[in-house]
């Protein structure tokens, strides 16, 4: 496939922990495009809530505050960095008291409009892949493939754990697992934008697979789509 042919949109959905960010990643890096951690930027909200100690019941605060902050995306030779009105805060956004906070946010609508325009600005031109929980179904509803990404609570969880451990942050599983559970509920439920498959995203449960054996189904059904020949969707491909 001729990589720089046709630059596409491709949105990931799907719960916490599903391998989601490895994956947009990956496709990114095989496909030469741009990624786009939509999580991410919601969390660079809730971290910049915590520290100026805004009110998270506070939609007109947090609205002002989603609309200002600056979000870019970088390469370096530590790999992708997210930098937060040009500080490096790729770590600081993935702690549990971060997590939890960025879900409530992420329920209120002022912050979801705030958040949506500049991934819009971000994805429009193509050549981008987008991870989130609602690219195929309000970012980007017309985008060319849509993934949904699942696998069951308790793997998302310990793959939650590891990744955490592997930064040197201590916590325990059980909770890890309970938070995971307590997210999904929350991004589930909420009113506005909830977490849900579109008809048209190809269903994929990483449950018994691989990083690379995901990846070599979504490169095929990409391929497919940008051939032209692909199927409407509906699919499951596990
Ligand atoms: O993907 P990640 O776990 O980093 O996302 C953190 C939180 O941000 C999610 O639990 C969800 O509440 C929120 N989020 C969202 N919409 C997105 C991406 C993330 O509501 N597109």
């Amino acid at each position: 496939m001729n990589k720089k042919s046709k630059q596409i949109i491709i949105a990931i959905d799907g719960p916490s922990g599903a391998g989601k960010s490895t994956l947009s990643r990956r496709l990114a890096d095989c496909l030469e495009y741009i990624n786009i951690d939509t999580g991410a930027m919601y969390r660079c909200v809730a971290l910049t809530a915590l520290q100026q100690k805004i009110d998270p019941d506070n939609p007109e605060q947090l609205g002002d505050l989603a609309r200002l902050i600056d979000i870019d995306f970088r390469r370096g030779a530590q790999g992708e960095r997210v930098m937060l009105n040009g500080v490096d805060v790729t770590d600081t956004i993935r702690t549990p008291e971060v997590s939890l906070m960025t879900s409530r946010i992420a329920a209120v609508p002022s912050v979801r409009e705030a958040m949506v325009e500049k991934q819009r600005a971000m994805g429009e031109g193509g050549g981008v892949v987008l991870e989130g929980r609602d690219i195929g179904s309000v970012v980007f509803p017309r985008a060319d493939v849509k993934f949904f990404l699942i696998a069951s609570a308790e793997e998302r969880g310990r793959r939650r754990h590891a990744e955490l451990a592997a930064k040197g942050i201590d916590v325990d599983l059980q909770q890890t697992i309970a938070e995971v559970e307590e997210r999904d509920a929350a991004d589930s439920q909420r009113t506005h934008s909830p977490l849900r498959r579109t008809e048209d995203a190809v269903l994929i449960d990483s449950d018994n697979l691989s990083i690379d054996e995901v990846l070599s189904k979504m490169m095929a059904v990409i391929e497919q789509r940008m051939a032209g020949d692909g199927p409407g969707g509906r699919e499951s491909v596990n």
